[in-house]
């Protein structure tokens, strides 16, 4: 089988950033309590691999002890959690990205300025939940256009939009052309990280020009399941996390397969899945 690999696929420069910092962390361990709030990054065997060196996963602040390490994934949280670790004495590496953290910025400014902060994402995703935590969880979370019409918006009020890092560009575009027809006083930051864009125009150019396409990364990772749902609306798509949900015989009737991956995939787990498929 030929294999084609996506111009831009895997390790976004964030992920790559934070997964190096927290690695860091854990060979150079300057306490024996290292812990994470909830996992490193979508990517079970990734985050595995940190575990094995150590690091401690925990669901809630509440559980980690004072006085540990904390890491802050790439994701970011929100005000309360720096506020609480500090009174806890907990030591932060702060792996939040440069792109999260500017969203961030421009929530905790907008909404003191007495802006409206509408956030374009998904309400249940850490991201999400993070940058709500700046403007003390009053943020309007859309998800999908249809979602405006049961929202009521004040014309006195002044609103300020935002979008999750790994939106997607078009339906961002269509949710905020409808809030500008509800909304007379809007100000719009399309806050969607280049690494995202970058990933699925790679994907879609690829699709078109493969007999299907193999999309590797996390079920839970949202960049990933976006290449997914990019790539199956042109050609067969298949979603694993490893080479090892790949099924031959669904893929001996294709000549040409192209490989893509969500930003929060390792190469290591990339390259096993081309060796396979290569050898088809
Ligand atoms: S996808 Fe973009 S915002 Fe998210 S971690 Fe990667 S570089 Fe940062």
């Amino acid at each position: 089988m030929e294999v084609r690999i996506a111009e831009n696929a895997g390790f976004c420069f964030g992920v790559k950033r934070a997964m190096n910092m927290a690695w860091d962390e854990l060979e150079n361990k300057t306490s024996d309590n290292v812990y994470s709030l909830g996992p490193l990054i979508h990517n079970k065997q990734a985050v595995d691999k940190y575990k094995e060196k150590g690091l401690i996963e925990m669901d809630s602040l509440d559980k980690i002890p004072s006085d540990s390490k904390l890491i802050i994934r790439s994701h970011g949280v929100g005000k309360k959690i720096y506020t609480e670790s500090e009174s806890k004495n907990m030591d932060i590496v702060d792996t939040t990205c440069p792109f999260v953290k500017k969203i961030h910025d421009i929530v905790k400014e907008f909404s003191h300025k007495g802006y409206k902060i509408i956030i374009v994402g998904n309400s249940t995703h850490p991201e999400i939940i993070g940058i709500n935590g700046w403007c003390d969880n009053e943020a309007i979370i859309i998800n999908r256009e249809e979602e405006i019409d049961n929202i009521t918006f004040n014309n006195n009020d002044r609103y300020c939009v935002v979008s999750q890092t790994t939106a997607n560009l078009e339906s961002f575009d269509k949710i905020v052309s409808k809030l500008k027809s509800k909304i007379e006083d809007l100000t719009v930051n399309n806050t969607i990280c280049f690494a995202t864009k970058e990933r699925q125009l790679s994907a879609t150019d690829l699709a078109k020009e493969v007999d299907c396409m193999v999309v590797i990364g996390g079920k839970h990772s949202s960049n990933t399941q976006k290449l997914v749902n990019i790539c199956k609306n042109i050609v067969p798509t298949f979603s694993i996390e490893t080479k090892e949900e790949l099924e031959k015989s669904k893929l001996e009737k294709f000549k040409v397969a192209g490989v893509t991956a969500g930003a929060s995939t390792p190469d290591w787990i990339i390259e096993e899945v081309i060796e396979y498929l290569k050898e088809i």
